[in-house]
């Protein structure tokens, strides 16, 4: 994929707010500070299109990046930030589920954990609503670049049990600093449209 244009088109909170054009949508989900922001602007070899958050959690609304008039690529709002109120989770909550569940356009959904972590209790919960919601789905292990190989290949086998992933499913090694795999989830991307 060659990125001629990349905006923000649409922040949304409600389904009115979404876009209209009907182009196919990827979404992007995971703990904040996982490294969403960093992923999405490589992918599309921006600097800082996406926000790099220096406050965890910050971001509240669903962002959608325009991808060449043909993609959205949508930015989901991140979880796991401990100092949130009940009453922020519960809207966090809503409007996660107001996208993942309703929306037509939604073609896969790119779930980001931390290749050096277990997956947290979140992330599996994450992961549950995923599937349920039936659209296709792959795993992204981000910041790759901090372990040895031997060392990478080991936490992809954690996070794989500890997520119940398959064979079938696809959990991609990535970094932002190596770009590893980058060509990989773009072409991922790419499928989406046929
Ligand atoms: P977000 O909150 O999920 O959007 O995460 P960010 O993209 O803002 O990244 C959080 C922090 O992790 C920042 O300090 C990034 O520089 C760092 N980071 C993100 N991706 C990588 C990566 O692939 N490798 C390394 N070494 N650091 C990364």
């Amino acid at each position: 994929m060659i990125i001629k244009k990349a905006e923000l088109a649409a922040t949304a909170v409600a389904a009115s707010q979404y876009p209209k054009e009907g182009y196919p949508e990827a979404a992007f989900v995971g703990r904040s500070n996982v490294g969403k922001s960093s992923l999405i602007n490589s992918l599309l070899n921006r600097k800082s299109l996406a926000r790099i958050s220096s406050v965890p959690g910050k971001t509240r609304t669903i962002n959608f990046y325009n991808i060449n008039d043909e993609y959205y690529f949508v930015d989901l709002p991140g979880y796991g930030y401990a100092k949130v109120s009940k009453e922020e989770k519960k809207k966090w909550a809503g409007i996660i589920e107001g996208y993942l569940f309703n929306r037509n356009e939604l073609k896969i959904i790119f779930l980001l954990v931390d290749i050096r972590h277990e997956p947290t209790e979140d992330d599996k919960l994450m992961l549950e609503w995923i599937k349920s919601s039936n659209h296709k789905f792959a795993v992204i292990a981000t910041k790759s670049d901090k372990l040895s190989k031997n060392q990478m290949i080991k936490n992809i086998n954690i996070i794989k049990k500890s997520l119940m992933l398959s064979d079938e499913d696809f959990l991609i090694p990535f970094s932002s600093q190596t770009k590893q795999n980058r060509e990989e989830i773009l072409d991922l991307i790419e499928s989406i449209k046929l």
